[in-house]
């Protein structure tokens, strides 16, 4: 058992959940609390600051949203990640909950190693770079995306991108493993100058893909959600 120090806490109403999720959390070497509805699981994460919030979104008293709204909107907990555990049919309130600004969700049912990559994914890249601080390279697969030049490369082969699809698969490059919403990504292509660009993302999505050719599937479609980049780990 390796010996992790950080610690998470836990918003789950169901009992059978909760429990498994505690369990396997500190099995990991996670330091745990948990709270079975919505006031206390807020009241504790404001006390204790965890490294991690694991959070139910159907929840009596205060919802998932509700707390991740506060949470993000607070100056003292804004920066503690948030993975949303959400059942199936819930992809518009995950929608909300990634652009309330929760880093990551995970859908019921789900099995315990599924759960701990998500975890450990989240604690790694805790602090997003900002786009100022965008690596100037990126290499993935084939795929070459050269900042400085404004160029991208398929298997060594230049292919030719329009200002918008390169600011898309840039930003969804440098952030492998996230889900972005179509409204984050609008959002991020459109930039502070209000350029207007044509505000179908999956249009962007789709000509990029093309231009991507065999390596069309590193943009995946997260159904209902969004769009993600793949991991570097992941075949
Ligand atoms: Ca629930």
């Amino acid at each position: 058992m390796s010996i992790k120090k950080e610690f998470i806490v836990v918003v789950e109403d169901e009992t059978d959940i909760r429990e498994v999720l505690v369990y396997n959390l500190e099995r990991e070497g996670y330091r745990v609390a948990s709270a079975r509805d919505g006031k206390q699981g807020l009241a504790m994460i404001q006390e204790k600051q965890p490294d991690l919030v694991l959070l139910d979104l159907m929840l009596p008293g205060l919802d998932g949203l509700e707390i991740c709204k506060r949470l993000k909107g607070d100056d003292q907990t804004s920066s503690i990640p948030i993975v949303m555990v959400s059942a199936r049919g819930e992809e518009s309130d995950i929608v909300v909950g990634l652009e309330l600004g929760a880093e990551d969700y995970i859908s019921k049912p789900f099995g315990t190693r599924e759960l701990l990559a998500r975890i450990n994914a989240v604690l790694r890249r805790r602090e997003p770079q900002s786009d100022k601080k965008l690596s100037q390279r990126i290499d993935c697969a084939g795929v070459t995306i050269d900042v400085g030049r404004h160029q991208v490369s398929v298997d060594g082969l230049p292919v030719s991108l329009t200002a918008t699809e390169f600011k898309l698969l840039h930003f969804l490059a440098h952030h492998p493993g996230w889900v972005f919403t179509r409204d984050h990504l609008l959002s991020r292509i459109m930039g502070d100058d209000n350029f207007v660009v044509d505000r179908n993302i999956d249009v962007h999505i789709q000509a990029v893909r093309k231009k991507l050719g065999a390596h069309r599937n590193l943009i995946e479609t997260i159904r209902g959600i969004g769009y993600r980049f793949k991991e570097r780990n992941e075949s």
